[in-house]
């Protein structure tokens, strides 16, 4: 409260239900960590992002939701998962999970513990998400939220309109018989695109770095429409790519897996595109402005709805967001974390796909 705006990190107080150490974020009343970047004892993973769900740790807990996901991320855990809204007591701390409203599975974090309730977010965004359960406002004495477009130039408009566009991009490019390349990351953005654009519009194809996720989704009962692979169309019936919608992760784009697609058109599809020169600089011929993270308007709805006192920011845009939440009266500071954004996420992507792009 009486804290100098622009000073963002401040002392921990005794009583905290969530602290920063090296780890991650910990809980000390439940001996657990939120989304630990080293390897730890008891993690709960708010959602299977690479940057969120490492391996490493003794034992995971996740939402049900979100189990085949994170199980084809990091196979062999061991993970428990709980209901959205399944509470669970770990040592003095009630702890249970909310939709995030992310990508499949993901959770906020409510810590209970002597009468005070802290909520971590993890990622979150507020708009309808046909992959995904929606976000659900949880009531908190202390918020602790991303930040990823936490500046008043982020603001989306309605996902029905993106998806027109790219409906409306794909069937131009198909009416002139050429590919449309849709670069997205693989998990969440692609099943997210995928479950929204107009499957009758042409063929629907993916890298192979999407396919293992699709499956995961699928296996979770999200309906997604028949989505072939690219490898597996022979070099003689790469014809049917013409009418098609290719869905591959940003590292797909200038490598020698495009070749196959002959006349082609590409596209981007993440919140970045908001900025000016963000399409040029991608070098793509168009940009479509989608995110699974919340803009400036859905982060500050976010926290209001919570009715949080104290809020704690974790990644993003992380000095503007505490500044203006300090001059709406709010005690507000930040956790430094090893979370990324959509870059990141879209570095992982890459990583995963290696094996994918060498076998084709
Ligand atoms: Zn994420
Ligand atoms: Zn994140």
């Amino acid at each position: 409260m009486d804290q100098p705006p622009g000073r963002t990190h401040t002392a921990q107080q005794a009583d905290d239900l969530v602290v920063a150490r090296p780890e991650g974020l910990y809980c000390p009343a439940g001996d657990f960590y939120i989304d630990p970047w080293r390897p730890v004892e008891r993690a709960v993973i708010t959602h299977a992002h690479s940057d969120h769900a490492r391996v490493g740790h003794q034992h995971y807990l996740a939402a049900r939701a979100g189990a085949s996901v994170l199980r084809s991320r990091l196979p062999g855990i061991a993970l428990h998962t709980l209901d959205y809204g399944e509470p669970l007591t770990i040592g003095a701390a009630r702890v249970s999970l909310h939709p995030a409203g992310h990508v499949l599975g993901s959770a906020q974090v409510r810590i209970e513990c002597a009468g005070r309730v802290w909520v971590a977010s993890g990622d979150y965004k507020l708009e309808a998400d046909p992959t995904c359960a929606a976000f659900e406002p949880v009531p908190c004495d202390t918020f602790i939220s991303e930040s990823t477009f936490g500046l008043p130039i982020y603001r989306w408009d309605a996902p029905q309109s993106v998806f027109d566009s790219i409906d409306s991009w794909w069937r131009h490019n198909a009416s002139e018989g050429r590919a449309s390349v849709l670069f997205c990351y693989s998990f969440g953005k692609a099943q997210r695109v995928l479950a929204s654009v107009d499957a009758a519009i042409g063929p629907i194809f993916c890298h192979g770095a999407v396919e293992p996720l699709n499956r995961a989704y699928r296996d979770a009962g999200v309906r997604l429409p028949p989505i072939g692979l690219v490898s597996d169309i022979a070099a003689k019936e790469k014809a049917v790519f013409k009418q098609a919608l290719i869905v591959a992760p940003p590292s797909a784009q200038n490598s020698a897996w495009l070749k196959r697609f002959g006349d082609y058109s590409d596209a981007f599809a993440s919140g970045w595109m908001r900025l000016r020169g963000a399409r040029r600089r991608r070098g793509v011929d168009r940009g479509f402005v989608l995110s699974d993270h919340a803009d400036w308007p859905g982060l500050q709805t976010a926290i209001r709805e919570s009715g949080a006192a104290r809020v704690i920011v974790t990644h993003g845009s992380i000095e503007p967001m505490v500044r203006w939440l300090n001059e709406q009266g709010l005690q507000a500071s930040a956790f430094e974390t090893q979370y990324g954004d959509d870059t990141v996420e879209a570095d992982a992507a890459g990583a995963d796909e290696a094996p994918a792009t060498s076998e084709s």
